[in-house]
């Protein structure tokens, strides 16, 4: 077959046209419900009136500005990510694997040192540090030698833990929910001795919320949830809401390690992202938007207990992973059919990640569809 573009995603042949809330249309005029989201990316929904607005409101005004000028609207989104955080400041990109890079660079610089610690099945990016950094050898192969110095644990294992982290690491880096890698949840006992390695040895945590952050969980950040007080934390997916945007927070204490020429982008953290970002902050930071996520988290799992009583359903918020009896391409391939569009993790999961703005009755439809093939 002839064709313009690389071969690198097994790309399934749905050409979708038009997006509105949680439904999206096809070519053909075929409706589907859509608990991909783009990858947890639409985190309020296709078309959103709100987003299309700020779009346009910030088109007509400006565009892009380089870094080398004094950008008000990304001092402003970056006070809003840490508000009420122990965290103290923030970097603008324009994507996870550019905020992870940044984390790792940042790490290194500030420690001085360059082992880190991840974990298998972890996924945090493409880009070679990014690609480093992820605890599967499917995403380094045929690359040649990685970044160094990296060293993957199993997830979830404390003694490991214990064993490996030392003087020399420079940081221990993590997903509160292993996305990618099969929804996999940080257990409360790790993120405990995670967090008292991290204090006892003064080694970095780098909270890698790409996909779980900005609300996707039913708090601001995954984090928040658990015993892990991050010293630097990556986000993308979800902030910009459909437009390109990645970020990196970090405390009081890193300031220094970043200063004037150490590190930089062009196009990362320009005016209509962040003005588009800013209005995804504003709407779903709001106490009641996230009592609503975490709301429609219980009754999801209610409703998939319900339906499919013998499969195991793990996640937080609105990320949700059914560990599938079937291969997952077959679920996938059939809840298409019936109009539902889901995507896998690891090797047995079938994920679910509708915008943060779903509703029950969206919900109860997608769970009817997954009764059908699955029950
Ligand atoms: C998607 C993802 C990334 C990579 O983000 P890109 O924007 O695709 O570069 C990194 N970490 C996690 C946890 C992710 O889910």
């Amino acid at each position: 077959m002839t064709q313009a573009l690389f071969n690198n995603y097994k790309r399934r042949p749905v050409h979708l046209v038009k997006g509105q809330g949680t439904k999206v249309w096809d070519e053909a005029g075929k409706e589907y419900l859509d608990f991909v989201s783009g990858i947890a990316v639409l985190s309020l929904g296709h078309s959103n009136p709100i987003l299309v607005e700020a779009m346009k409101e910030q088109s007509d005004k400006l565009w892009h500005v380089s870094n080398l000028f004094d950008n008000p609207e990304q001092e402003k989104l970056a006070a809003s990510l840490v508000a009420d955080t122990h965290l103290a400041h923030g970097f603008f990109c324009n994507s996870g694997t550019e905020a992870n890079e940044a984390a790792i660079k940042l790490a290194r610089k500030h420690t001085g040192k360059h082992k880190m610690i991840t974990f298998l099945h972890s996924f945090h990016g493409r880009t070679f540090a990014a690609m480093s950094a992820t605890g599967q050898e499917k995403v380094h192969a045929g690359f040649g030698p990685i970044v160094e110095k990296f060293e993957y644990l199993p997830f979830n294992d404390v003694a490991a833990l214990q064993a490996a982290a030392d003087e020399e690491t420079a940081a221990i880096m993590l997903e509160v929910v292993q996305g990618e890698g099969g929804v996999n949840p940080v257990t409360a006992e790790f993120a405990e001795a995670i967090q008292a390695i991290c204090d006892d040895k003064g080694i970095l945590l780098i909270v890698d919320e790409v996909q779980t952050g900005i609300a996707r969980t039913g708090t601001r950040y995954a984090w928040e949830q658990t015993a892990l007080k991050p010293d630097i934390v990556s986000l993308a997916k979800g902030l910009g809401g459909g437009f390109p945007i990645g970020a990196m927070l970090a405390t009081e204490a890193l300031f220094d390690s970043f200063g004037p020429g150490t590190h930089g982008t062009t196009f990362g953290g320009n005016p209509m992202a962040t003005h588009i970002a800013q209005t995804v902050i504003d709407t779903v930071f709001d106490q009641a938007f996230l009592a609503d996520v975490e709301t429609k988290s219980i009754y999801a799992k209610q409703q998939l207990a319900k339906a499919l009583p013998n499969l195991q359903v793990r996640g937080m918020g609105l990320l949700l992973g059914i560990e599938s009896p079937l291969p997952v391409a077959e679920v996938i391939q059939a809840a298409e059919e019936k109009g539902l569009l889901l995507v896998g993790a690891g090797e047995t999961t079938v994920r679910l990640l509708p915008p943060l703005t779903v509703s029950n009755e969206e919900i109860d439809a997608a769970v009817a569809i997954l009764k059908e093939i699955l029950g």
